[in-house]
C-alpha cells in the first residue's frame, strides 16, 4: 500500500515537523561542515513545505552523542548553512531559528512563535537517550510540537527510534518527505513492489561488492528471486571462489561463509539467475598503494603470497556487456580496494558502464559505490542515488523498514 506524501496534505499555516537527516560530517572541532550534501538532499522537501506556507520543524541526529548533550555534536553550525542554501534555493531570506532541546519549554515556546514559512531547527535528538530508545513519553512530546508529521530521513529509516516511528504513533498524520519518496520508488520499483506498472524492466541485474559477503547474504537471497544476472566483485567474490575450489592465494576470505556461499550458487544455478565472478584479477603481494602487482586470470590456484584486490580488465568487459544490455540495474559495493589507484579501474570502469547505459533505471547504494561514481564523475548521469547506506540495503533485503512502515498510508 502506498505512504501518505507530503504532496497529499495542507500544510497551510500548520506545524509540521520534518525528521531531516543532517547527519553532516563536521571538522573536528564540531564547527565546521564539510560535506552538505545531506542538507541539499532534502531542500525539495524543505522547500515544498514552505512555499505551502508551513511552520516548519526540522529534527535530525547529528553522530553518536550517546545519550547526552554534546557541543561537539550540535546541531547549531547547521542553521547558517541551512539558512544559506535556502537562499540559494528560494531566492529570498528565510527565517531559521534555532532551539537548544529538542523537546521541553524552549522548543514549545519558539514552536508556537513560528509563522508560516518559517523554520525552526531543533537540537540533536540524540542528546536524549529516549530518541534510540523509542521511549513513548519523549515521542510524544516531540509529536506535541506538530499537527503534521513528514520523514525524509530515509538512511535512519531502518531504525526504530522516537522520531522515525514513536511519533507517528502520536500524531494524525505521518507523511513521506520528497526524498523519502524517491528513494522508496526506485528501490521499490527495483524490488518489483507495489502496482504491475512498477515492476522492473528486465534484464535486472544486480551488481554487488564490497568486502564482506555477510554484509550482503540478505540481498543476494532476496535479488535471487528477482534478478536475471548477478555481477560479483570485491572483497567478497574470493569467499565464492574459494566455494568453486579456487585457491584465492592470501585474498579475503570469510571461512565461515564458504560453505553457504557454495550454497547460493547452486540455488542461482536452480533459479536460472547467471551468477557472475570475476575470471580475472589484479592481484598485488601486499596490501599498500605501492604494491607490486599482476593480472592473473583463469581458474587455476592464485600464487600463494599474492591477494586479489581489484577485478581484471577480462572481468572489466564482461560485466560492462551485461551492464550495456540491462534495462535495470541495482550497484552496491566496491569491484576492489578503490581507495587505492591502483586498485580502482574495476570500479571506476563499473561507474562509468552504468552511467553509460542512458536507457536502464540504474539505481547506485551504499556509500562506497556512491564515492565511486562522484569520483568517477559520473554521479549526475546515475537515475537514482540512494542515500542511505544500510537502510537501503535492508530494503534491498526485503525488509520492512519501521520508519516506512510507520507512515500512513494513502487511503
Ligand atoms: P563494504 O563496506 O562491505 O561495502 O566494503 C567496502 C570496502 O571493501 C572498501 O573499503 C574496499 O576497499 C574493500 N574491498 C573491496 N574489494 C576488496 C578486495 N578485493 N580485498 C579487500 N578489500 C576490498
Amino acid at each position: 500500500m502506498p505512504k501518505l506524501s507530503i504532496r497529499d496534505l495542507d500544510l497551510k499555516n500548520k506545524h509540521v515537523l520534518i525528521r531531516v537527516d543532517f547527519n553532516v560530517p563536521l571538522s573536528e572541532d564540531g564547527s565546521e561542515i564539510t560535506d552538505d550534501t545531506r542538507i541539499r538532499e532534502t531542500l525539495p522537501t524543505i522547500r515544498y513545505a514552505l512555499e505551502h506556507k508551513a511552520k516548519l520543524i526540522l529534527a535530525s541526529h547529528l553522530g553518536r552523542p550517546k545519550g547526552k548533550p554534546n557541543g561537539k555534536y550540535s546541531l547549531r553550525p547547521v542553521v547558517d548553512r541551512l539558512r544559506l542554501l535556502l537562499d540559494h534555493s528560494i531566492g529570498e531570506k528565510i527565517n531559521v531559528a534555532f532551539a537548544p532541546d529538542c523537546v521541553g519549554e524552549i522548543a514549545e515556546e519558539l514552536s508556537r512563535q513560528l509563522e508560516s514559512g518559517q523554520v525552526l531547527l531543533l537540537e540533536n535528538l540524540r542528546f536524549h537517550p529516549e530518541e534510540e530508545a523509542n521511549d513513548p513519553a519523549f515521542a510524544k512530546k516531540l509529536a506535541s510540537l506538530c499537527e503534521i508529521y513528514v520523514n525524509d530521513a530515509f538512511g535512519t529509516a531502518h531504525r526504530a527510534h522516537a522520531s522515525t516511528e514513536g511519533i507517528t504513533h502520536h500524531v494524525k498524520q505521518a507523511a513521506a518527505g520528497l526524498l523519502m519518496e524517491k528513494e522508496l520508488n526506485y528501490l521499490g520499483r527495483a524490488l518489483g513492489l507495489g502496482d504491475s506498472a512498477t515492476v522492473p524492466a528486465k534484464p535486472f541485474i544486480s551488481i554487488l561488492g564490497g568486502a564482506k559477503v555477510s554484509d550482503k547474504i540478505g540481498v543476494i537471497e532476496n535479488l535471487l528471486g528477482k534478478v536475471d544476472a548477478l555481477l560479483i566483485g570485491g572483497g567478497m567474490a574470493y569467499t565464492f571462489l574459494k566455494a568453486k575450489g579456487q585457491n584465492i592465494g592470501k585474498s579475503l576470505v570469510e571461512a565461515d561463509k564458504v560453505e553457504l556461499a557454495g550454497e547460493m550458487l547452486r540455488k542461482a544455478e536452480a533459479k536460472g539467475v547467471r551468477f557472475l565472478l570475476p575470471t580475472d584479477h589484479v592481484l598485488a603481494d601486499r596490501f599498500a598503494p605501492d604494491a607490486a602487482t599482476q593480472i592473473f586470470s583463469g581458474t587455476g590456484d592464485f600464487p600463494a603470497e599474492w591477494m586479489a584486490l581489484d577485478i581484471g580488465p577480462e572481468t572489466v568487459k564482461t560485466f560492462a556487456a551485461e551492464i550495456a544490455g540491462a534495462s535495470t540495474i541495482v550497484w552496491n559495493g566496491p569491484m576492489g580496494v578503490f581507495e587505492l589507484p591502483k586498485f580502482a579501474a574495476g570500479t571506476t570502469a563499473v561507474a562509468h558502464a552504468v552511467a553509460d547505459n542512458k536507457g536502464a533505471v540504474t539505481v547506485v547504494g551504499g556509500g562506497d559505490s556512491v564515492a565511486a561514481v562522484q569520483q568517477a564523475g559520473v554521479a549526475s548521469e546515475i537515475s537514482h542515488i540512494s542515500t542511505g547506506g544500510g537502510a537501503s540495503l535492508e530494503f534491498l533485503e526485503g525488509k520492512k523498514l519501521p520508519g516506512v512502515e510507520a507512515l500512513t498510508e494513502k487511503s
